[in-house]
């Protein structure tokens, strides 16, 4: 008798758990709310889909902070190199792009799912979208609730692949964690923008980026873009540091990170060029002519500031090289580019299965791990997904059945 496993969630750890399952000769049914799977991994690909990164893979682990050492394992068994010629196998191959990130060559996410789909198909993996599961039933059995009505599906065991909490119009809201209480940690926002009180001069420059900047902020400093928006900033380096400026903010109430406007220019080098003589110009025209610094830049610095800068070259050049913004909040769940909080690592066992639900298995962003983006969330719902698989067929070895 084949063994029968319901996966519920259709992204991208519900989908791979999936394949490893149909494909070790399982039953598997894919429960997914939404009218079609994996609509976040969609989104994901429209910016240009970054699956995972090139780097060091002590340095790629230390990306997971505090969750670090109870991912490890799981990024062992399935790391990078594993889903690049993953991707490979079903017809997209990769390439590292700038920073080291690794996308396919096609950018975007469709083209792979397709091709996921198809592989599912063929191993008989079925998939039942608009089923929205809603806890179990008093005798054990997954609830779903669908367009035609309740119902109740029996499965000789689980894999819960729900995700986190952002972008709830994709279909992943965690509304979830309601019937796995007291197992979950709240919900908070990672990856995400923050506010910042600008002056009506710099809400002007809302949309324009700001390129080849450092941040700095508890003792790390981060390269990258950050843009400039209506209620603040947000973008890559920002989120590089969205963890610990999110909980400085919650702590007190704001935080405050340095911006270098010329990470790869010594302060000496800045204040040489500000040495030159200014003439007649104002001092927008000299910034740009030594400094190449755009009007966004000569505006942040003032906001950070104040406005009459400093005019001695040596002064002026650390200003330039540390400008103090105050963060006041952090952007919400509803863009978010994914979410901290979920099942406890401490609620599962290293198969990832629910301490307090034999047979039930969890996986993918709906864990309470946190990451950069980069490609760290994707490797790590692939390699969890993975994990969760491997978890039930060493489970169903013995012959476990769950709700
Ligand atoms: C704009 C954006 C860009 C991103 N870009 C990248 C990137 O380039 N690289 C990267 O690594 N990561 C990126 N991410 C993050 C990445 O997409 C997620 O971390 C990843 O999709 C998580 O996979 P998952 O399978 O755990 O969960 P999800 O992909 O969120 O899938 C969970 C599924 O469960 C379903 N579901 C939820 N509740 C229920 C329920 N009650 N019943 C039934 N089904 C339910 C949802 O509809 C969803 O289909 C991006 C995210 C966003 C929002």
């Amino acid at each position: 008798m084949r063994k029968a496993v319901a996966v519920v969630g259709g992204g991208p750890a519900g989908l791979f758990a999936a394949e490893r399952l149909a494909a070790a000769g399982c039953a598997v049914t894919v429960y997914e709310r939404m009218p079609s799977p994996a609509r976040k991994f969609l989104m994901a690909g429209r910016g240009g889909l970054n699956l995972t990164h090139s780097e060091d893979f002590e340095a790629f682990v230390g990306r997971y902070g505090a969750a670090a050492a109870r991912m490890r394992p799981y990024l062992e068994r399935f790391p990078p190199a594993a889903l690049v010629a993953w991707a490979a196998g079903l017809g997209q191959p990769t390439f590292v792009g700038s920073s080291g990130r690794v996308f396919p060559r096609a950018l975007k996410a469709s083209p792979l799912l397709r091709a996921w789909l198809a592989r599912l198909a063929e191993l008989g993996v079925t998939i039942r979208s608009r089923h929205e599961w809603r806890g179990w039933t008093a005798d054990g059995a997954l609830a779903f609730h669908t367009p035609q009505g309740e119902t109740a599906v029996r499965a000789d065991a689980v894999v819960l692949a729900l995700g986190g909490a952002s972008w709830p119009r994709l279909g992943t809201d965690g509304d979830w964690a309601e019937h796995l209480v007291p197992d979950v940690a709240p919900f908070r926002p990672a990856n995400m923008g923050f506010d910042v009180a600008w002056s009506p001069v710099m809400e002007g420059f809302a949309g324009t980026p700001l390129k080849g900047i450092a941040l700095a902020f508890g003792g790390r400093t981060v390269r990258g873009e950050a843009m400039v928006t209506r209620y603040g900033l947000e973008g890559g380096a920002l989120y590089a540091l969205s963890a610990p400026l999110r909980d400085a903010i919650e702590a007190q109430g704001s935080a405050t990170l340095q911006i270098d406007l010329r990470p790869d220019m010594e302060l000496d080098e800045v204040a040489r060029r500000l040495a030159r003589p200014r003439g007649a110009q104002s001092l927008s025209n000299h910034l740009r002519k030594a400094l190449k610094l755009s009007p966004v830049e000569t505006n942040l610095l003032r906001e950070a500031h104040g406005k009459d800068l400093p005019a001695e070259p040596d002064a002026l050049a650390r200003a330039i090289k540390a400008a103090p913004i105050r963060l006041t909040g952090v952007q919400g769940l509803a863009r978010a580019i994914s979410s901290a909080g979920g099942v406890r690592l401490d609620a599962v066992d290293a198969r990832l299965m629910l301490k307090a639900r034999p047979g039930v298995f969890v996986a993918g962003e709906m864990l309470d791990w946190e990451a950069p983006t980069g490609g760290y969330l994707l490797q790590a719902s692939f390699a969890t997904g993975l994990a969760a698989a491997d978890g039930v067929l060493a489970q169903l070895g013995g012959g476990a059945r769950a709700g």
